[in-house]
């Protein structure tokens, strides 16, 4: 690079400096895509209710599962939270607590379930990482570690007002989601105890049917009664540089996590362009 490569102050920083910011299609848009952080890291999300609450049966194969798949593939585990998060925070509605502190409160039993599965799977390379030691990140995954998160987004009393309610509207799952678009993830897994999205909670409808593939936009629009993810993470898909598609996998059937992280269609993929 010479000297005459390198822009004028005003040429790179002018169009930002001018306006304020909010203008529509402002110059900031014009921007390219920012840089994937972490490329070749899946960021696998593991259910509070639907996996973890399951206990032994359901945990410990996977804990195995995911240490095998650690050994061809660099993975990120966000966790769940799952019935004492949906306790806590029917204690706290009652108590007449705003969202944001229902959003803190949800964060501690995620941490819960994330010290247990950093334990099971320490002799695998577990280590529990704390939102403070974010920027390690690419050490622990260059050595071989498998970093476990909270999967609650650190908003807490900074929480966005929802849509209806006092229940947060960004949970685990989106907490987990909004990671994996900020490293440029290979992959954003989720790992619950159904096939997939279906039109309904099969576990209430058996008759709900099974939705291999769809895109973010028709799924918002189907506007289903109950969704295998929360609603804002398609939302937010579709507004994504990066991770554009995720995947829904049942962790209760063995081997359905290894054939997604290498690539296969099982599940449900939802994606935010064409599929
Ligand atoms: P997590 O354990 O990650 O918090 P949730 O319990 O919040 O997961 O969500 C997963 C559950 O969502 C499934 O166990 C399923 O019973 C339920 N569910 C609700 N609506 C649907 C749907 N449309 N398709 C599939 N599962 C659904
Ligand atoms: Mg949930």
């Amino acid at each position: 690079m010479t000297r005459a490569d390198i822009p004028e102050p005003q040429t790179f920083s002018a169009t930002i400096l001018e306006g304020t910011l909010n203008e529509r299609d402002s110059a900031a848009s014009s921007y390219e895509k920012p840089i994937r952080v972490l490329p070749d890291v899946n960021v696998i999300k593991i259910g509070g209710q639907s996996i973890f609450d399951r206990g032994r049966s359901a945990v410990w194969p996977l804990v195995e599962e995911i240490a095998a798949c650690a050994k061809h593939h660099q993975i990120i585990i966000g966790m769940g939270g799952g019935t004492r998060s949906r306790h806590a925070y029917s204690i706290g509605l009652k108590l007449g607590l705003p969202t944001g502190v229902i959003a803190a409160i949800g964060s501690s039993t995620s941490l819960q379930n994330a010290h247990m599965m950093q334990m099971l799977m320490a002799k695998h390379g577990g280590i529990l990482v704390g939102f403070e030691e974010f920027e390690k990140l690419p050490m622990y995954v260059r050595s071989g570690g498998i970093p476990i998160l909270v999967g609650m987004p650190p908003f807490h009393q900074w929480e966005r007002p929802p849509a209806t309610g006092r229940i947060p509207a960004n949970r685990t799952d989106a907490g987990v989601y909004l990671m994996a678009e900020f490293l440029g993830a290979r992959s954003c897994i989720f790992v619950k105890d159904e096939d997939g999205l279906y039109t309904d909670d099969p576990k209430k409808r058996p008759d709900a049917r099974f939705i291999p593939q769809i895109t973010a936009r028709a799924l918002l629009d189907m506007n289903l009664k109950d969704l295998v993810i929360e609603r804002v993470v398609p939302e937010y898909m579709e507004r994504a540089a990066h991770v554009r598609q995720i995947q829904i996998v049942n962790g209760l059937k063995t081997g359905t996590l290894t054939r997604a992280l290498a690539g296969e269609r099982v599940g449900t993929i939802i994606g935010a362009n064409g599929l």
